[in-house]
């Protein structure tokens, strides 16, 4: 009937009337011709829907063209329709898995015969530019689960899907020429718009992440709007690329593993120690500045300590297998917050002694999937630099404060930008609403002060308490994992906390947990990328080296090396092969000074000083100059 309208709600506040059924397509070109041609997808009421989806009722509408965040995560699942569409055409046999749009781009899996090589990557890219001249629109059908059934008759992985849809789910396939694929969408309108893609990388992928079955065949790819956003992400992996840690990590002898140890256990070696411990020197120093004592606990510890902690009930899957001693069972921690809450328990606490404050550099023990395992960024073993903060509900604020300044120091040491976000109350929360409200409004009060600038994660914080996150910014940009503060109104709940007020009853403290680096696996890795391998003086694991310029110096040079050491700086020498070939190894090496003891310098006590990165400049200086020029340099932790 003519007069079945609905109601669209637009973007701008307006209200469009139109008959039932009508697509965003339809609203689009009602608003204006330009808008129907840029038009690539549509949100309605939030979700996102192609745009020749009918809308059957009154609805807000927003049209999304490539200006819209939104709209590069479509053109990036189209772009994985492209990539099977043309996989199946040089491989009819391929079976499909999955192709979602990542952070980055998007992949797909494939059941195929063997995994694919370059060549393979190259062929596959050229037949999606076919797939895309052809530009076949995607056309989406709703379909009984019987149907789905037949259509997907030779596709054991997409059965498998398939049978796991509740019976009164709709079932979509979506079909651009010759492909046809089970999938929700949304997707752009048709493969011409897929113009800027790239493939970049296969590898092998579980079928489902379940290391029990099929192992399938992932293709990584990306596609943008423009050439120019595709090249210039091309040119960040390229540079990201070059300070992969792992590759890093190998050349410089910093870290390794081995498989008899275990997948995701890391082997500190000597190089990637000396930055380590010169971390740990250094937070240790900061921490006792700032008021902490220093505690350590067992690496194992009886599972009671879980029972009570509900890491048990809400953590197991997390954490490693229990051993049994003398019929008791034990667990390595996945946590040093119980540790710390028993010391704290040692002992009847007054008012007087609080905040407590204590740190322990916490190895723990958590089970991550092997297929997620990365180098030293995802690990089954690292080691926190773990706090516990325990305070009266009135300390929050300063506690906060102090912890601010040790977030900005430390942070300035190691030359990280960062951002905060302000994690808060979650629907499920434990705690009474005044309780969250006035710890959120101490945190928000205490960034305010300092004018700080900051996120809001409206309910993103833990069922326990609210939280602030930091994020680093490493030296190409990219966001890591930093500093976090996490309120507790849980565990001292559950382990019965208490301390006594100065009215002599019994109070329950608040308790902080917080990190700084987090954990030193991880916070290393991303050192070595930030730094890309070239570490600052005082990190750097061979400091300076030393050459002769010829044989016959070479003992003027043992007694330049020599007097560094002597003045706590790790000095080495070097004379094998050429002095070309020393001078090179020295860069490749990353060490951040060279020392070149020749004639000259021999006789009057001086030594020629290059600096890594600047080429062929030198100086030369006297011994005692240049010894006290680099104690300066470490002892102000300076930074390129
Ligand atoms: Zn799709
Ligand atoms: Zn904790």
């Amino acid at each position: 009937m003519a007069s079945e309208k609905i109601e669209i709600a637009l973007p701008d506040g307006t209200v469009m009337e139109v008959p039932r059924g009508s697509t965003p397509r339809d609203v689009a070109e009602r608003i204006g011709p330009g808008l129907a041609r840029a038009a690539l997808a549509a949100e309605v009421d939030g979700e996102t829907v192609d745009l020749d989806r009918p809308i059957q009722a009154d609805a807000s509408l927003r049209i999304l063209t490539k200006r819209d965040e939104d709209s590069l995560e479509v053109l990036r699942h189209s772009a994985a329709h492209v990539l099977a569409t043309a996989v199946r055409e040089l491989d009819p046999s391929a079976r499909i898995g999955f192709g979602p749009p990542i952070d980055e781009g998007f992949y797909y899996d494939f059941g195929v015969e063997r995994p694919f090589t370059p060549q393979d990557l190259e062929a596959i890219e050229e037949k999606m530019k076919e797939v895309v001249e052809a530009d076949h629109t995607f056309q989406r059908q709703v379909v009984s689960k019987e149907e789905a059934r037949e259509l997907f008759s030779d596709d054991p992985l997409k059965l498998e899907r398939l049978e796991e849809f509740d019976d009164d789910e709709v079932i979509s396939v979506y079909r651009d020429g010759p492909f046809l694929d089970l999938c929700r969408g949304p997707h752009i309108p048709s493969t011409g718009e897929v113009k800027h893609f790239k493939l970049l990388s296969a590898a092998g992928a579980y079928w489902r992440g379940d290391e029990r079955r099929e192992m399938l065949q992932r293709i990584y790819g990306t596609a943008f709007f423009s050439e120019k956003e595709l090249q210039e992400h091309l040119e960040r992996l390229e540079e990201a690329g070059k300070r992969d840690h792992r590759v890093l990590g190998k050349e410089l002898g910093l870290f390794t593993v081995d498989s008899r140890v275990g997948p995701g256990l890391i082997l500190w070696e000597p190089s990637g120690s000396v930055i380590r411990r010169e971390i740990e020197d250094y937070e240790q120093e900061l921490i006792l500045r700032h008021g902490y004592e220093i505690v350590y606990s067992p690496h194992v510890v009886s599972e009671e300590l879980f029972e009570i902690s509900g890491h048990l009930e809400n953590f197991a899957e997390n954490m490693f297998g229990a051993m049994e001693v003398e019929g008791r069972r034990y667990r390595p921690k996945p946590m040093n917050c119980p540790g710390h809450i028993c010391i704290y328990q040692a002992n009847q606490r007054s008012y007087r002694d609080l905040p407590i404050r204590y740190a322990e550099f916490g190895t723990v023990y958590r089970y991550e999937r092997s297929g997620v395992l990365h180098g030293m960024l995802r690990v089954r073993g690292f080691t926190q630099d773990d706090a516990h903060v325990f305070c009266t509900e009135e300390q929050v604020p300063e506690e906060i404060e102090r912890l601010l300044e040790l977030v900005a120091e430390m942070l300035a040491t190691f030359g990280y930008p960062y951002t905060i976000a302000l994690a808060t109350r979650p629907e499920k929360a434990l705690g009474s609403e005044a309780q969250w409200a006035r710890a959120e409004a101490d945190l928000r009060a205490v960034l305010d002060e300092r004018g700080l600038e900051y996120d809001v994660d409206e309910g993103g914080g833990a069922f326990y308490g609210p939280k602030l996150d930091f994020q680093l910014i490493d030296a190409i940009g990219r966001k890591w994992q930093g500093p976090t503060v996490q309120l507790d109104f849980n565990l001292p709940e559950r382990f019965g906390l208490e301390y006594i007020g100065e009215d002599n009853e019994r109070h329950r403290p608040v308790m902080l947990h917080r990190v700084l680096v987090g954990s030193m696996e991880r916070f290393i890795g991303g050192l070595i990328e930030h730094y890309a391998g070239a570490f600052p003086l005082w990190l750097a694991p061979e400091q300076v080296r030393i050459f002769p310029v010829s044989e016959q110096w070479t003992e003027s040079a043992h007694e330049v090396a020599e007097m560094l050491r002597a003045a706590g700086l790790r000095a080495e020498t070097f004379d094998r092969e050429t002095l070309g070939y020393r001078i090179r190894e020295a860069e490749t090496m990353k060490v951040p000074y060279m020392g070149v003891v020749g004639e000259r310098e021999a006789g009057d006590g001086t030594v020629a000083v290059r600096k890594r990165g600047r080429g062929k400049k030198q100086e030369v200086m006297g011994r005692e100059d240049f010894v006290k020029r680099l104690r300066e340099e470490v002892e102000r932790r300076a930074l390129e």
